[in-house]
């Protein structure tokens, strides 16, 4: 079997990338070793845990709690069938949708393991114990990263999990230690902590989710503690106990423990691409499995040879790996692809959600830019009031010479939705005066962004800026 491009992995890089190349007229191959198409990112990454999160906020009433009080539950008991019951509906719908995508644009996909035989040939192992031999013109590698499970860490899939084995519990903790505050473990932690489980969030490093603005982290860890999440900064797991009588018992370094009945160990991931044998076609992967590409065309050191998604590294979104695969694509092919603009937004499905674009006030400094920022709270809107929220704020940063919005920084109800009005702004060059000069629905929460603008203007010195 032959084929003009063999894509291996069927997550958000894998499945643009071939559907790109399929509607230029090639024969694609996708292979996928998972039972179904869709990649981590619907199997156990983005689609699941922002599933679960929907259901948590629904069941426990989440969002009306500021009108009925923490108290406030629409469903008494809720379990662990609860929440996977949606997470299956949820999921099949996906895969089905996947499914019919690959058939429409005529790309064949297989079952089963790829792995290099030469630069040109890939051996495939199919769940029924065949081994294909099947060649291409092209590659394109998009096969993701696993879990990092350490050796010290005693993962049981029942006691101490990683985040693929938490979307399979079989209840709720009653206690839960989550090891990692990067997004991960943030998003986790914030959806158990909104179903009242007590959680301790550790992390070796002082701070968290340090690429994010700090007075939206600031207000994140103030809304986590004010619900009795404690925080347990700076210092490394060294183990974990699972006595057979009691609670498990996470020991640190300097000398604290936390016990927790369960434990989410989700401290980062790594490249999956150990089994693709990548000696045989030449390439090599980094000390984190992740390989090097040409930033603009996504090739790998072996020009026929792409690589898209999280295994080429940050920023490791479902967003961006998907444009990714499609531009490699279009490379590989020798169609002529518009740059990605240089301002993407990152989205934290954490409870409270956070969403960002654009640079946050500390680059703003570093860069010397002299800058003014705006703030709005979302009480401060009408939309606001009728929700319900009394957190929830929005920052913007705009340059005081032209009054350019240089960052878009929201966290509260809607911050990954909201965010694409700050996107359309700074990715156009837009200024202060846009949010002036615009009518926007009343009531709604993007009306922060009027009211973030006019805090702005009011610090601004006079004659800067409109
Ligand atoms: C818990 C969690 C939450 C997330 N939440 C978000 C979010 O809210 N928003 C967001 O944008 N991103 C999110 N992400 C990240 C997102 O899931 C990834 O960015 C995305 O899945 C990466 O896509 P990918 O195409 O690189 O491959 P992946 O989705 O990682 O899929 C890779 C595929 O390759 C296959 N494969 C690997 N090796 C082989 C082989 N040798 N042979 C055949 N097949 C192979 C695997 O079976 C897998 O199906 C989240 C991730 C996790 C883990």
């Amino acid at each position: 079997m032959h084929f003009d491009l063999i894509v291996i992995g069927s997550g958000p890089a894998g499945r643009r990338g071939a559907v790109q190349a399929a509607k230029l007229g090639k024969d694609v191959l996708v292979v996928d070793k998972g039972r179904r198409v869709g990649g981590v990112s619907v199997h156990t990454g983005t689609i699941p845990s922002k599933t679960l999160r929907e259901t948590v906020l629904n069941l426990s009433g989440w969002r009306e709690r500021g009108f009925y009080g923490r108290s406030y539950r629409v469903k008494k008991e809720i379990s662990a069938s609860d929440l996977l019951n949606r997470l299956h509906i949820t999921l099949n719908h996906e895969v089905e949708v996947l499914e019919h995508q690959f058939a429409r644009n005529r790309v064949t996909t297989l079952t089963g393991a790829a792995r290099f035989l030469d630069p040109h040939r890939v051996e495939v192992a199919t769940a029924s114990g065949e081994r294909l031999t099947i060649s291409a013109d092209r590659f394109l590698l998009a096969v993701g990263t696993c879990p990092h499970r350490p050796d010290h860490i005693p993962f049981d899939g029942r006691r101490v999990l990683d985040s693929d084995q938490i979307l399979e519990m079989d209840r709720l903790p009653r206690r839960l230690a989550v090891v990692g505050a990067g997004v991960i473990g943030v998003e986790y932690a914030t959806i158990f902590s909104a179903l009242d489980v007590p959680v301790t969030l550790i992390e070796p490093r002082p701070a968290m989710l340090e690429f994010i603005d700090q007075e939206l982290v600031e207000d994140l860890v103030h809304q986590l503690r004010d619900r009795g999440t404690t925080l347990r900064f700076g210092s490394k797991v060294t183990a974990i106990d699972t006595p057979a009588d009691g609670p498990c018992i996470v020991r640190l370094e300097n000398g604290r423990v936390v016990q927790a009945d369960m434990v989410l160990y989700a401290a980062g991931r790594t490249g999956a691409t150990a089994s693709l044998e990548l000696e045989a076609c030449g390439i090599e992967a980094d000390a984190r499995s992740r390989l090097t590409v040409d930033p603009r065309t996504f090739q790998t050191s072996q020009k026929h040879i792409y690589a898209a998604g999280d295994v080429i590294g940050f920023p490791s979104l479902a967003s961006t790996s998907m444009e990714q695969g499609r531009l490699a694509a279009c490379h590989a092919f020798g169609v002529a692809a518009h740059e990605a603009p240089r301002f993407f937004p990152y989205g934290i499905y954490s409870v409270p959600e956070i969403s960002t674009i654009g640079l946050t006030e500390a680059e703003v400094r570093q860069q010397g830019i002299p800058y003014e920022c705006g703030i709005a709270r979302f009480r401060e809107t009408s939309r606001g009031q009728i929700m319900g929220l009394n957190a929830g704020m929005m920052k913007l940063i705009f340059a005081l010479d032209g009054s350019r919005l240089l960052g878009c920084h929201i966290v509260g109800e809607g911050a990954t939705e909201l965010v694409h009005i700050g996107q359309a702004v700074i990715n156009l060059n837009g200024t202060l005066d846009y949010f002036i000069q615009n009518t926007f629905n009343y009531p709604t929460l993007a009306e922060a962004y009027k009211v973030a603008a006019l805090d702005a203007w009011n610090r601004m010195p006079r004659g800067s800026g409109r």
